[in-house]
């Protein structure tokens, strides 16, 4: 798709295509002349008359491809606040380690004895993830943050088969819940049934206490909770679906907020995932790849699936191996996991420290709140509280002046960031989900509270302003709908 120069923007960079800027004859290299004897060509019919290939100098062709990379927006060229995705700055030393060529090349089928290495990098990555989230064992398979939850609850429908408590086909998910939760827990065989949150955007305990009973199988709990609030009845909860024989699911995707502060474990959580891609710092976005290993509690840890990494002591030193837990729930995935990742989120962690990964939460918390105050009078708030990682909030009010949170979104692209996560989560009006991360300065901060702080008076003075922006993207606004189902991915004459 092409634009024409737009007046009100005449810096805006070129955006002919490789077929529009093709001249004949122009060329970007000249080949040697051959030194091998001439072949026939293929029989006729499978041969091209016609075949229009741009013809261009070699500057004109680094020049286009540099200004397509540039298209791309990307958290090591500017802040990405999207929310319950923690786009936080990947060290580089991460991928530095992921290449280095042992453990780049190691090959998934290699024999044991000659990968010694990577499984000792995998145990205690195992341990170090067990320890952060209070458990009793991690499983390293699971590739995603949503595979890591139907490993959860396969592990729960094993563990109540296992006990002959077969009825138990309720799974209880708050209204807040990201949707992967509701998803994971239906393919896993389960009823979902939801729970309503309160007035203060924390779970209703009086409608868990009807909900529970002999057919109770579990809860999905994310915690803090995707409004980035903080469950304060969580013991409670617990103790609620433990005394009804439920098992606790933790959605641990975001662990931002809670890293060297709060253990799941220790607060009543039976099993959790954690995305390696979000708070351990491996890059994602665009789908992958991601990790989403699985740590579960003393009652479930039996059912992980396989591989789990095990140690052996013997008379010349440590070896490592695959083991398998007894009442495993079996392979979720090819081989051992998705290592690259894995390698990312143990450099990451030996990198920091104990002390590194408690600042990494404290700082993340900070900024979310640093947000929140500034932004407070400018937006509404759902619930006017401290956050934890993120704060979520609200367009109501832009909304009865005709701007809705779309429009602010996309008006931000022209202020030079990211837009935030919208309408998520879904009880809360024309939401704007905002996560910071710890690795933004004050500086990248207050020029995006600037933004959406000018945005806001925008939306009084001269809302069409908001309305038809972008204005400095290739293109405006997409027919989402359609440009996924009828991509326009092939150049026509
Ligand atoms: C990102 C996220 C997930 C899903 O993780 P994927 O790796 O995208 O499958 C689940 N729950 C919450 C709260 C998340 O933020």
């Amino acid at each position: 798709m092409t634009q024409d120069q737009d007046p009100r923007h005449p810096q805006l960079p070129d955006r002919k295509l490789l077929m529009e800027r093709s001249v004949p004859g122009r060329r970007g290299v000249r080949l040697p002349p051959s030194d091998v004897p001439e072949q026939p060509m293929p029989d006729a019919a499978l041969l091209r008359e016609e075949l229009p290939l741009p013809e261009l100098s070699q500057p004109e062709v680094v020049r286009y491809f540099t200004l397509l990379s540039q298209l791309n927006y990307s958290v090591d060229t500017q802040f990405y606040p999207l929310g319950s995705c923690t786009m936080k700055y990947n060290p580089k030393i991460n991928d530095q380690m992921a290449s280095l060529q042992g453990l780049a090349w190691v090959h998934p089928l290699a024999p044991t004895e000659a990968i010694q290495g990577a499984l000792k990098l995998m145990y205690r990555l195992q341990g170090y993830l067990t320890e952060l989230s209070g458990m009793a064992a991690t499983s390293l398979a699971p590739m995603a943050g949503a595979h890591g939850e139907l490993s959860g609850v396969l592990m729960i429908r094993a563990y109540h088969q296992s006990r002959n408590d077969e009825q138990r086909k309720v799974m209880l998910v708050p209204d807040s819940a990201h949707g992967t939760n509701p998803a994971s827990a239906a393919m896993g065989g389960f009823q979902v049934q939801s729970i309503p949150s309160n007035e203060r955007g924390n779970m209703d305990l009086a409608a868990l206490k009807k909900a529970v009973g002999p057919n109770l199988a579990g809860i999905m709990l994310t915690l803090p909770s995707t409004l980035g609030l903080f469950e304060n009845d969580i013991l409670e909860i617990c103790d609620v679906v433990h005394r009804a024989g439920g098992l606790v699911y933790g959605d641990g995707a975001n662990m931002n907020a809670l890293i060297g502060q709060a253990k799941l474990g220790d607060l009543g959580f039976d099993v959790a995932h954690i995305n390696l891609h979000k708070t351990f710092s491996t890059p994602h976005g665009g789908g992958g790849p991601g990790a989403g290993p699985v740590c579960a509690g003393g009652r479930l840890a039996p059912f992980l699936p396989t591989p789990v990494v095990e140690r052996e002591d013997g008379p010349s030193g440590e070896t490592y191996r695959l083991g398998t837990p007894p009442q495993t729930i079996g392979k979720v995935a090819a081989f051992h996991g998705n290592f690259g990742v894995l390698v990312r989120a143990y450099a990451y962690i030996r990198s920091l420290g104990a002390e590194g990964l408690r600042q990494v939460s404290e700082d993340a918390v900070l900024n979310a709140n640093y947000l929140l105050a500034r932004l407070k009078n400018a937006y509404d708030l759902s619930y006017d509280r401290t956050c934890m990682h993120e704060v979520v909030l609200s367009a109501s009010r832009q909304k009865k002046q005709g701007v809705r949170g779309l429009d602010i979104a996309k008006r931000l692209l022209d202020y030079g960031f990211h837009a935030p996560t919208m309408y998520f989560p879904l009880i809360v009006d024309e939401a704007l989900m905002i996560e910071p991360t710890e690795t933004e300065s004050k500086e990248t901060l207050d020029a995006f509270i600037e933004a959406l702080l000018a945005i806001a008076k925008e939306a009084t003075t001269t809302p069409d302003l908001v309305h038809n922006a972008p204005y400095t993207t290739p293109i405006s606004r997409l027919d989402e709908a359609r440009a996924a189902r009828q991509p326009d991915l092939r150049w026509r004459a």
